[in-house]
């Protein structure tokens, strides 16, 4: 239930303020790869655990593209990529899909408290065996009485260490194809469940990544999220949300990052003038500014064609392709710009490039985006999705 301490920031002049003490708490503990407790206090108190979410489960009720100008204005605001991205796949992995398939009973047992952020949500999909097939994963859910036993490994699961529930995609038949997919809800602390150590990574730090590993896990029926066999559009669903929310907030980084850019190239002097008027470096900047407004008017017009029910895999593979690697080039140039200023850690730019990197990976990558791509222009392999390549 919503508390007085929990009631959520409405207007911009209240994100700002939850922006300004995330980068304050950011400032203190910039070297660390560790989640802080205290900056999530920060993200549920500012209401940004609650933004799509019905208001009888304490939530805002943000539509998708209200949901992403949110996460638009937190990249922008919140200089933080591991907690934004923690925060993004909490909203999006358990509650967006709980929320739109979860049954009544299920809902009620978990929504409020994923809302209010008191329980943080993850989601497994990819396995040591199975990234970009996604589809060819071999965790098993075998029915038994009143329910399922799940046996597997997943890996990569982003929250994993501090999730309290997480959505675990699994098969039920091994015949079925696609359609041999079911989404389960698993608590965290339920016997079976084996979460590994958070993976020392590239970038993103304060968003612990993890193996999760499932032995004789035994979940009742009623935990299955939408009906057995949906959980590849389940999933479509969710990867939907993820890319459309997490790119939002990419772009509110890169803009960002370009009105820093900006201010620099017109205050550094060398050869007694701006070096923003050396073309090399105005033509940098041109580059991120026309970088920056193809992926917002991707993204938000593929946002656009969802709402109205318009099929959206091909812009889908697009805004994802060009918001990520806009985010690495304008990351790349933006530490050119500075110079070695750029490449010291204080001025938080070089953090920035190793956190877009992840971009091109995650959510599908940007070779598989390209090959959904080609598909549309009847070129390359058959794929079994649009989220997943393989043949
Ligand atoms: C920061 C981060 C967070 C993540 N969080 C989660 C999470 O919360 N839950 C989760 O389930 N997973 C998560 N993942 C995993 C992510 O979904 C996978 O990394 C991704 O799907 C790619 O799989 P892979 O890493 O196994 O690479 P692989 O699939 O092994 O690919 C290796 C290389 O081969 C290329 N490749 C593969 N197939 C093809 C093809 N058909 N055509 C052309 N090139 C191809 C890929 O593009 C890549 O360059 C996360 C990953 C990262 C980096």
């Amino acid at each position: 239930m919503s508390t007085a301490a929990t009631q959520p920031h409405s207007s911009s002049a209240d994100l700002a303020t939850v922006f300004a003490e995330l980068n304050a708490l950011h400032g203190a503990d910039q070297s660390t790869d560790r989640f802080s407790p205290e900056k999530w206090e920060v993200v549920r108190r500012g209401g940004l655990t609650r933004l799509p979410f019905a208001s009888r489960w304490g939530g805002l009720g943000e539509d998708l593209p209200g949901t992403m100008r949110v996460f638009e204005a937190l990249g922008h605001g919140c200089r933080d990529g591991g907690l934004r991205f923690a925060l993004c796949t909490h909203v999006v992995s358990a509650g967006v899909p709980l929320q739109r398939f979860g049954s009544p009973a299920l809902q009620d047992r978990y929504l409020r408290s994923l809302c209010d952020g008191r329980t943080i949500g993850a989601h497994a999909i990819s396995e040591p065996t199975g990234g970009s097939d996604a589809l060819a994963m071999r965790t098993t859910a075998e029915r038994h009485a009143g329910g399922y036993v799940l046996n597997g490994v997943k890996a990569f699961v982003t929250n994993g260490p501090i999730a309290g529930v997480l959505v675990v995609y699994a098969r039920t038949s091994a015949q079925a194809g696609p359609f041999g997919i079911t989404a389960f809800l698993v608590p965290s602390d339920i016997p079976g469940v084996h979460v590994g150590e958070p993976l020392p990574k590239m970038g993103l730090h304060g968003a612990p990544l993890s193996t999760l590993t499932l032995d004789h896990c035994e979940v009742p029926d009623t935990n299955v999220i939408g009906r057995p066999g949906s959980g590849y559009l389940v999933l479509d669903y969710v990867m939907t949300w993820e890319i459309l929310c997490t790119f939002a907030a990419t772009v509110g980084v890169m803009q960002h990052r370009l009105e820093r850019c900006i201010e620099h190239a017109r205050t550094r002097q060398q050869f007694g003038q701006p070096i923003g008027a050396f073309q090399a470096i105005s033509n940098k900047i041109v580059d991120m500014k026309v970088a920056v407004d193809t992926a917002r008017g991707w993204l938000y017009e593929t946002a656009r064609r969802v709402t109205a029910d318009n099929d959206v895999t091909t812009h889908l593979a697009i805004a994802k392709l060009v918001a990520s690697e806009a985010d690495v080039a304008s990351a790349l140039a933006a530490v050119q710009i500075f110079g070695a200023s750029g490449y010291i850690a204080a001025t938080g730019l070089e953090a920035d490039l190793r956190d877009a990197v992840a971009g091109t990976i995650y959510s599908g990558t940007s070779e598989i985006q390209r090959s959904k791509i080609a598909r549309t222009l009847g070129l390359g392999e058959r794929t079994r999705s649009r989220w997943s390549p393989a043949a």
